[in-house]
């Protein structure tokens, strides 16, 4: 089950995990783009958690939405505009709800992967964190519990390390192309992260990745 609770938590342990990474994240996104992914999601998570820090909010939906607009208002690069339609899509899903089962988890994380397809117009296989959210919503969504919970983990992270091996049609990495081969998606990576602790806050004892590998 997912509370006000367990979001903020999720939030919150988010924010501290992209700090952790800050630094990975950007050296990765410095060898097939700008450098910055790991800054724009520590701040953008940062922002977003100090945001909702000692606030009292009415349901998901409101919670959702305040960090959606955090993160608009925080982050420039392409990852702010598409972690907003995330929360957005949460947003809708979870109005007026301050618990939701895993059944409608999934029908939130379902819509967000909608949103990312629609926002980011790509399609899944271009080497963008849709690689990662795509199988992960279809894992929960086949189980949508617990152990659905920890499958969605274990299919983004696999997800993410399988982005090494594709060139990038989309986002900055597109410019590279091929040459984008044997790097892993930053925002894959990131988003990989997100299950993690998305899955840590809601059914605990998740096993971490460290991220810290010279193999991407
Ligand atoms: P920017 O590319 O503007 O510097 P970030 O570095 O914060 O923004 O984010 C880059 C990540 O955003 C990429 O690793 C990729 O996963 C994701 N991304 C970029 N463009 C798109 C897109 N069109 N659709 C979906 N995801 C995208
Ligand atoms: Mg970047």
């Amino acid at each position: 089950m997912l509370t006000l609770e367990t979001l903020q938590a999720f939030i919150q342990a988010y924010a501290a995990r992209l700090a952790e990474l800050c630094t990975v994240l950007d050296d990765l996104d410095n060898r097939i783009g700008d450098g910055d992914h790991g800054t724009n999601m520590a701040r953008g998570f940062r922002t977003a958690a100090d945001r909702i820090t000692g606030e009292t909010f009415a349901d998901l939906g409101a919670l959702c939405q305040a960090v959606a607009m955090a993160l608009l208002a925080s982050v420039g690069g392409a990852s702010g505009p598409l972690y907003a339609t995330v929360f957005m899509r949460f947003a809708q899903s979870w109005k007026d709800c301050t618990n939701v089962d895993f059944g409608q988890v999934a029908t939130g994380v379902a819509s967000a992967c909608e949103g990312l397809r629609a926002r980011g117009k790509a399609e899944v296989g271009e080497k963008t964190l849709l690689d990662v959210w795509t199988p992960a919503s279809e894992a929960l969504a086949a189980q949508p519990d617990e152990n659905g919970m920890r499958a969605a983990v274990a299919s983004a992270t696999k997800a993410a390390l399988a982005s090494r091996d594709i060139p990038a049609t989309k986002g900055r990495a597109a410019y590279l192309g091929e040459r984008s081969v044997g790097t892993c998606d930053p925002g894959s990576i990131s988003s990989a992260v997100f299950f993690e602790e998305l899955a840590d806050a809601t059914v605990g004892g998740v096993t971490k990745t460290s991220w810290q590998t010279s193999a991407w």
